[in-house]
């Protein structure tokens, strides 16, 4: 995991039309914000690059969506060159074809200059809507993206739609999906990890980077939400109990691997900060946290 930190860093692009949901999105995410405050951010009407505490530093660019890429007013080639991910959001409680068109520009701007980034659509706010209506959505918004690619000539491109809330667990186990893509390393993590729960009798291991509770890596069971929605829930409790009674974290001296290297001494120490904690449920089962480092934490759900 340490060798992680020296990877190149992944760039993730958010990108949407104005009150899409970008700006609450990268709070609630990556800056720990309750669903209900963001009823109250300013909307993006810049590109703003956001500094994220995480492991991986990813780079969330909140990108306004009514950019026009043909004005020339950007370098492409230097925002989409070394882009990992272009997370396009959709407001689904709105009118979406506009949002489509754009989608449809940049995803065509795109392939003139980085076939490589990994295109995923947010159909984001769904928390308001039917199971039924979700579905509708989701199928009337994969259609016409494919029928419209196809008449670009771009029938090639592969994109990922995900249905979205900050309201629920959806938004992190979709950034969850995006980041574990970037991963190289993501492999042997699963191999890791699919070893630890044979070993020891684990039904389920989530890797977990704390601060914003992605989970990196995961064994290679399928994962069922209710375990990922109650080991995130766990991770609430403890990151609070350790808030108050626990050691200090140093989150100012997080910014930069440059930083947090140099405050705990050689890479050996990355597995100093080393805690962990078990909770029985009343179900049977058991939960185990235990810290592997600053960032990850692997989180283990064990039948009794
Ligand atoms: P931006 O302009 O794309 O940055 O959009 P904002 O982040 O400012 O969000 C616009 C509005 O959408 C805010 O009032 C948010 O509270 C609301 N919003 C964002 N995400 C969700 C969501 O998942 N569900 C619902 N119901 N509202 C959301």
């Amino acid at each position: 995991i340490s060798r992680l930190r020296g990877a190149p860093r992944p760039r993730l692009l958010l990108q949407g039309q104005r009150r899409s949901g970008k700006s609450s999105i990268s709070s609630v995410v990556f800056h720990k914000m309750p669903p209900t405050e963001t009823l109250f951010l300013e909307s993006t009407t810049r590109i703003q690059k956001e500094p994220v505490n995480s492991f991986m530093d990813f780079q969330v660019w909140d990108f306004p969506g009514q950019i026009d890429y043909n004005d020339g007013t950007f370098d492409l080639e230097t925002l989409f060159g070394d882009t990992g991910a272009l997370i396009y959001v959709i407001d689904a409680q709105d009118e979406y074809l506009e949002a489509l068109t754009r989608l449809h520009q940049t995803i065509e701007a795109i392939q003139r200059h980085n076939t490589a980034i990994n295109i995923e659509v947010f159909i984001h706010k769904v928390d308001g809507l039917s199971d039924d209506f979700k579905l509708d959505t989701q199928r009337d918004i994969v259609q016409r993206t494919t029928d419209e690619l196809a008449d670009m000539g771009l029938d090639g491109v592969h994109i990922d739609y995900h249905l979205t809330s900050i309201y629920d667990h959806s938004i992190f186990e979709a950034f969850s999906k995006v980041i574990q893509k970037l991963l190289p390393e993501l492999g042997t993590l699963e191999n890791l990890l699919n070893g630890l729960v044979s070993n020891c009798r684990i039904e389920k291991a989530f890797l977990f980077d704390v601060l914003s509770k992605i989970y990196v890596a995961t064994d290679s069971s399928p994962v069922d939400v209710q375990s990922y929605e109650i080991c995130s829930d766990y991770i609430d409790v403890v990151l609070d109990m350790t808030e108050i009674y626990g050691y200090d974290r140093g989150e100012s001296e997080v910014n930069t691997v440059e930083e947090t290297k140099s405050s705990v001494g050689s890479s050996e120490d990355w597995s100093l900060p080393d805690q962990s904690s078990v909770m029985k449920l009343q179900n049977g089962m058991v939960l185990f946290l235990r810290e592997i480092n600053k960032y990850e934490t692997p989180i283990l759900v064990t039948p009794s």
